[in-house]
């Protein structure tokens, strides 16, 4: 009888990892789907994708390799701070890793051949092959036909007649597969990953300028304004109520402030550093700005979770001040 195979998926829950997993599934492969979850990326979207195939996904987190590999990438980054071809490759490296624990022959990935500029070009594929360390053993079913033969492919695991040859930004291909393989739900390409977010790069790079890169500096950038008062310290002022919650979620050591005795969104100081007095009234003025019930001049209330005993009295920031301390 002949051997199932088993390969991982690396699943990201969008529409090419999908049909890349049943493709396989439908030809007799035992396909175990896995997500490498980081700050940037995370598993909701694609845990529904999964099931919407059928399959429970494995959950990895690669978090502090992710944040290390984010600071200098060897590839570099996208078009804004998306280091694609190096977290694929940190992903497939992951992967690597885990083989002998889910007895896995290869590997397979939804990668299509030039669909996306920077990580799927013919070399970007075989960037993300030398980094990952098991070049040899990755099969990217949509688009294998054109891709360069691999271990599974010499060795007949896998029949090349039987890979696909999608090439190109065109969707169609992938429309009419989803459609024939009963897919009804999907996500867009690269949806959910907020290193391709022009706004989130620009605080994220923010970040990394001032060697801020820790995970708890990056929780916070998903959330509310930020301003730069010097190198070692920022400020961010919640939106809405549910960032203001995030913030009190959030705060660990940091220092939380608030109006006195006037509702109105909560700020926090992020910093590697005890904040100084005129850090600490700095940031407390530009709070006030945002709080529309409080007069030009008010109290602010600041300390630590729960504890938000010492106060300040501090002017509004003044609006162009304000603007050249925002990132
Ligand atoms: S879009 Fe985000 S998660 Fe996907 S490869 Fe690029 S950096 Fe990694």
């Amino acid at each position: 009888m002949k051997k199932k195979y088993r390969c991982f998926a690396l699943f990201s829950g969008g529409l090419d990892s999908m049909l890349s997993v049943l493709h396989m599934k439908n030809l007799g492969y035992d396909v175990l789907p896995i997500f490498f979850k980081t700050p940037f990326f995370g598993s909701e979207n694609a845990i529904k994708a999964a099931e919407e195939i059928g399959y429970n996904l494995i959950i990895h987190d690669i978090t502090d390799k992710h944040i290390k590999m984010l600071q200098n990438p060897r590839y570099g980054y996208g078009k804004y701070m998306n280091p694609c071809i190096d977290c694929h490759g940190l992903m497939f490296r992951e992967a690597a890793e885990l083989m002998k624990e889910y007895k896995v022959d290869f590997f397979i990935s939804g990668e299509v051949l030039g669909q996306r500029p920077m990580s799927q070009r013919k070399d970007a594929l075989n960037s993300v092959g030398k980094l990952s360390n098991i070049k040899d053993l990755i099969v990217r079913p949509l688009s294998q036909k054109l891709l360069a033969d691999t271990l599974p492919i010499r060795e007949e695991w896998v029949d090349k007649e039987e890979m696909l040859d999608i090439q190109g930004r065109s969707r169609k291909r992938q429309m009419d597969m989803a459609n024939d393989l009963g897919i009804k739900s999907f996500q867009t390409p690269a949806g959910g990953c907020l290193l391709t977010d022009e706004s989130f790069s620009l605080r994220l790079k923010d970040l990394i300028e001032h060697n801020m890169l820790e995970l708890n500096f990056i929780e916070f950038l998903k959330i509310g304004r930020h301003f730069r008062l010097n190198d070692d310290v920022k400020v961010i002022i919640g939106r809405k109520d549910k960032e203001n919650e995030m913030i009190s979620h959030l705060a660990k050591n940091e220092l939380i402030l608030k109006t006195d005795n006037i509702p109105g969104p909560l700020g926090v100081i992020n910093s590697k550093r005890n904040p100084s007095k005129e850090e600490i009234s700095l940031a407390a003025s530009i709070l006030l700005r945002y709080n529309n019930k409080a007069q030009n001049r008010a109290e602010v209330i600041f300390g630590k979770k729960f504890q938000l005993t010492n106060k300040v009295e501090v002017p509004k920031i003044d609006t162009d001040i304000l603007m050249e301390m925002k990132i």
